[in-house]
């Protein structure tokens, strides 16, 4: 019998754990976890919650964000200290409770280290870890120095960014640094190469010829990247995997064809895995009502694709759930022409991401019985901690791992709307007017409650920085 008290005790839960669903609750004591299991075992504590009989689930960990796009107003440093502030709010009113966010810049991340680090400790409400895009030959020299502050995990844009944005400073990758990257990364023991998979040369010739018809709609944006375009790209990274005996991971794979190529190689024992997005998941390119706030990179897919994503998530093949939000305010995004403006300049990228996460799985996996409950822990949270080398510290109820747990109520619904999020811009989102069913009703963070019933109970800061270790990394 446990004799210290703990600081919160939730009871009366059905808790996800990895030893399946149990009945009783969970105890946390200075931020960690000290017992999960019936409740008469639990310690007695200062703070108790009554879940009324919904999940204690883990809270998700949500692997890929773009903080710092807010850059349109702000330089990107300040707009990534201002983006952890105003979009980790929103993570936690969603039930999330982790982020690893990509750091973009031209410059050498290195030197800039201690003040990434200090811009998530002082600003975010929840704990971070970072992945680096590496799309410069000075990137690719800093990939071990990288790892040793903890950065295990190397994004290239392999064509995408050829043609596109070039004001923006950012390199595309072709097969040969793709190749160099690939190489060098095998030997960072849990490194993984994260991969954009778009083939641009194929999508600029497309889009002239959309352009030339004096098209300008939604579907348009879908055709000017056609499946093949991530198909091509998708098949020559399971290549250069085998090749360089290496790991990689497609980041918003889109296409039923990604998951097709990535089961192929799979069951050939090559190390090639994919995260899809809740977008992805939900949306069609049929979705014309959606205008410019549609726009996303990759674009929408057709309805084989969506099933099959489902499908993909099912069996395996698709192992993880990310966002990919992009903070930018309506103007920026609409580039001031509303709506249903020029799809072509609009702004690529969907808002508030990180607050739509849990809710959409909820809504359309769990409650549409697409996923099971256990299944949408797994590719949402427990998966995204092993392949980003934080587990067992996150993705897990489990005593010992840190206290970021949510409780969820499958009944609860919302619609979307203007008052729904709690970010920088809560005016759009590829989910605006949909009803989600399936809503957080209490976030706990390092064992503190965060958000109850929508309130936010805690000022922002006082976080911690995930650096990644080879430790805990499981990539097979
Ligand atoms: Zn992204």
């Amino acid at each position: 019998m446990v004799e210290e008290t703990a600081d919160l005790r939730v009871v009366n839960a059905r808790v996800i754990t990895q030893h399946g669903t149990i009945s009783g609750g969970v105890a946390a004591r200075d931020g960690v976890i000290v017992a999960v299991g019936d409740e008469s075992n639990l310690p007695e504590a200062a703070e108790e919650i009554d879940a009324e009989g919904n999940y204690l689930i883990p809270g998700f960990i949500d692997p890929h964000v773009h903080w710092g796009l807010s850059r349109y107003e702000f330089e990107y440093h300040e707009g990534l200290e201002h983006d952890f502030e105003t979009e980790t709010r929103g993570a936690v009113h969603g039930g999330v409770t982790s982020v690893v966010n990509f750091l973009l810049q031209k410059e050498r991340y290195l030197p800039d280290m201690d003040f990434f680090k200090r811009a998530g400790e002082e600003n975010s409400y929840i704990d971070f870890a970072y992945h680096a895009i590496v799309h410069q030959d000075h990137h690719i020299e800093e990939i071990e120095g990288l790892a040793e502050e903890g950065i295990r995990s190397y994004k290239v844009f392999f064509n995408w960014y050829k043609h596109a944005s070039p004001e923006l400073g950012i390199d595309h990758s072709d097969a040969g640094r793709t190749y160099k990257v690939l190489n060098r990364v095998a030997d960072i023991p849990g490194g993984v190469v994260m991969f954009h998979a778009e083939n641009e040369d194929l999508a600029i010739e497309r889009r002239k010829e959309l352009q030339a018809e004096g098209r300008n709609d939604l579907q348009a944006w879908s055709e000017s990247a056609p499946n093949i375009c991530e198909a091509m790209q998708i098949e020559q990274i399971g290549r250069l995997t085998e090749y360089t005996d290496s790991r990689a991971y497609i980041v918003h794979m889109s296409t039923g064809e990604g998951v097709d190529i990535c089961e192929r190689f799979q069951k050939k024992g090559v190390n090639l895995h994919a995260e899809t997005l809740p977008a992805f998941l939900s949306h069609t390119y049929e979705r014309d009502d959606l205008g410019v706030w549609g726009k996303i990179s990759p674009p929408l897919r057709g309805e084989a694709s969506k099933k099959r994503l489902w499908e993909g998530l099912r069996t395996g093949v698709v192992d993880t759930v990310g966002t990919d939000h992009c903070p930018h305010k309506i103007e920026f995004k609409e580039k001031g022409e509303g709506k249903h403006g020029d799809i072509w300049e609009a702004i690529p990228g969907d808002s508030n991401g990180i607050e739509y996460f849990l809710p959409v799985m909820m809504s359309e996996g769990v409650n549409k019985n697409r996923l099971s409950m256990e299944r949408v822990v797994e590719v949402c949270s427990t998966n995204n901690a092993k392949r980003f080398g934080l587990y067992p510290r996150k993705g897990v109820i489990a005593e010992g791992s840190d206290a970021d747990m949510v409780i969820v109520d499958l009944e609860k619904s919302a619609v979307v709307d203007d008052d729904f999020y709690h970010t920088m811009e809560p005016r759009y989102s590829t989910f605006h007017g949909q009803e989600l069913t399936g809503l957080p009703t209490h976030t706990i963070v390092g064992g503190e409650v965060v958000v109850e019933d929508g309130e936010l109970l805690v000022e922002p800061g006082d976080r911690n920085y995930l650096g990644r270790g080879p430790e805990g990394v499981d990539l097979e």
